[in-house]
């Protein structure tokens, strides 16, 4: 469409409790975005200054994504989110113009959460001499959007409207490679909160699983053993291996099981995706 909804990405409402483990990203999510609009009025008297951007920064598929959702729909504001690496398909076209849209919808819905998955595809290009391209086209028009908004935040600071701050912005990003994003992006006033979203441990793939094992039709699964036998896997890979159980159990010659039992979540333990290395959790650490 002509609006920016080609570079928009899955925005459903989900509530905190299905994501597994993050309890303390969860509160410090909830203290960065949710206050400042929930109690706008009291943190306008304090003079407290509204959050600048924040910066999620960890391993694919360890919800970063479904925190920032969880938090517009506990927020009950506008989501949108955005892939940063999308916007550069030949298919999206202007790509700024793209950006500049979306930036345009952010503020028309306010208050919105805008979230920018894989920020770290918006740099600046380093060779000198050579003309602007698409990527620095992008990183000037989302340094102007981000000062903007950064500059209106501190006008609302000062006014006396009482729904002003309604109407503000808020802006997430999210990279797996925090050092490959811009440093101009991480200024002061722009993305100047950094969260790190861990991989699960232990209790994280127990409460994971929980989570994917109640959506299906499941019986004597031993939810401890498994979260044992999954030290390296993401999220992602935990609901992939739920899915892959129940395939497991739909397929299998002669049966015609109806519940998912561990005998099935074993099999797909043999294949299953172990996404992390050993080396991973060291160097997002
Ligand atoms: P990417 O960097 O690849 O965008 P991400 O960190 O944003 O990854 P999500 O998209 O939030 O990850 O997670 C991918 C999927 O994995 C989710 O849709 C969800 O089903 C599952 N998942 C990941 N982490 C959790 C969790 N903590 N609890 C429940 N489900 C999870």
């Amino acid at each position: 469409s002509q609006k920016g909804s080609d570079v928009l990405t899955d925005s459903r409402p989900i509530s905190w409790s299905q994501i597994g483990g993050l309890q303390e990203i969860k509160e410090s999510l909830q203290q960065i975005i949710e206050w400042p609009i929930k109690f706008r009025d009291r943190f306008r008297n304090f003079g407290v200054k509204p959050p600048g951007g924040i910066l999620l920064y960890g391993p694919p598929g360890c919800a970063k994504t479904l925190l920032v959702r969880a938090a517009a729909t506990s927020a009950n504001v506008t989501f949108l989110s955005l892939s940063a690496a999308q916007l550069y398909s030949p298919f999206v076209g202007d790509s700024e113009k793209k950006l500049s849209e979306v930036f345009h919808q952010a503020r028309a819905g306010a208050p919105t959460i805008l979230f920018i998955d894989e920020i770290d595809a918006i740099v600046g290009s380093r060779d000198a001499g050579s003309k602007q391209s698409a990527h620095e086209r992008v990183l000037s028009t989302l340094l102007n959007e981000l000062d903007g908004i950064g500059m209106k935040r501190e006008q609302i600071q000062r006014s006396e409207e009482s729904n002003s701050l309604e109407r503000s912005v808020i802006l997430v990003a999210a990279t797996n490679r925090p050092n490959k994003v811009d440093k101009a992006l991480l200024r002061p006033g722009r993305f100047d909160r950094l969260l790190y979203v861990p991989p699960p441990d232990y209790e994280a793939r127990k409460s994971i699983l929980e989570i994917h094992t109640k959506k299906m039709n499941c019986e004597n699964v031993n939810i401890e053993f498994l979260a044992g036998m999954t030290e390296l896997c993401t999220g992602a890979d935990l609901e992939n291996l739920c899915l892959e159980a129940a395939l497991m159990c739909l397929t299998k010659e002669g049966s015609d099981a109806d519940k998912v039992t561990l005998e099935y979540f074993e099999k797909a333990l043999e294949n299953a995706r172990r996404s992390l290395t050993p080396k991973d959790i060291e160097f997002y650490k």
